[in-house]
């Protein structure tokens, strides 16, 4: 059983701040902001890219409600929502989570920069390619 499965299952202890039948939402043990919170299904999916639809949209409706209370709680002044899939991307835990940070100001231990270069812009031909058709 993975980490986040025996979570899920209350074998191993976690802050949980919303639970349902499916799912599950608790802080993370080493948060990068005040509130971060990972939010899961308690069926084990290895990553994102593997999980059905009605599950990523059912995390997104939680995530929705999470910040809603923690506008009141917490007063973030925005929040990040991502899922890291697969090694590359940084997933360090290989059951699906994902990451609701609260945002309080662009110095608040979140460093995350999308620098957009040059050599990454696409040929025409490949763009074409990445239409879904
Ligand atoms: P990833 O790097 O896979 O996107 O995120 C995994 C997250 O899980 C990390 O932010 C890490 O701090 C958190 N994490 C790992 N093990 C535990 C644990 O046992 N309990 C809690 N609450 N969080 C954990
Ligand atoms: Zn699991």
């Amino acid at each position: 059983m993975c980490i986040f499965c025996r979570i899920a299952a209350h074998d191993i202890p976690s802050s949980i701040v919303y639970e349902d039948d499916h799912y599950l939402a608790f802080l993370d043990i080493a948060p990068v902001t005040k509130g971060h919170t990972l939010i899961i299904p308690k069926a084990h999916y290895d990553d994102f890219t593997m999980t059905p639809g009605t599950v990523i949209k059912d995390i997104s409706e939680i995530a929705r409600k999470l910040t809603k209370h923690y506008d009141a709680v917490l007063r973030p002044n925005g929040y990040n929502f991502i899922s890291n899939a697969k090694e590359a991307a940084g997933q360090s835990v290989a059951h699906v989570h994902f990451h609701l940070i609260p945002r309080y100001d662009e110095m608040d231990g979140l460093i995350l920069t999308f620098k957009g270069k040059e050599k990454d812009k696409l040929s025409e031909a490949l763009k074409i390619d990445l239409k879904v058709k």
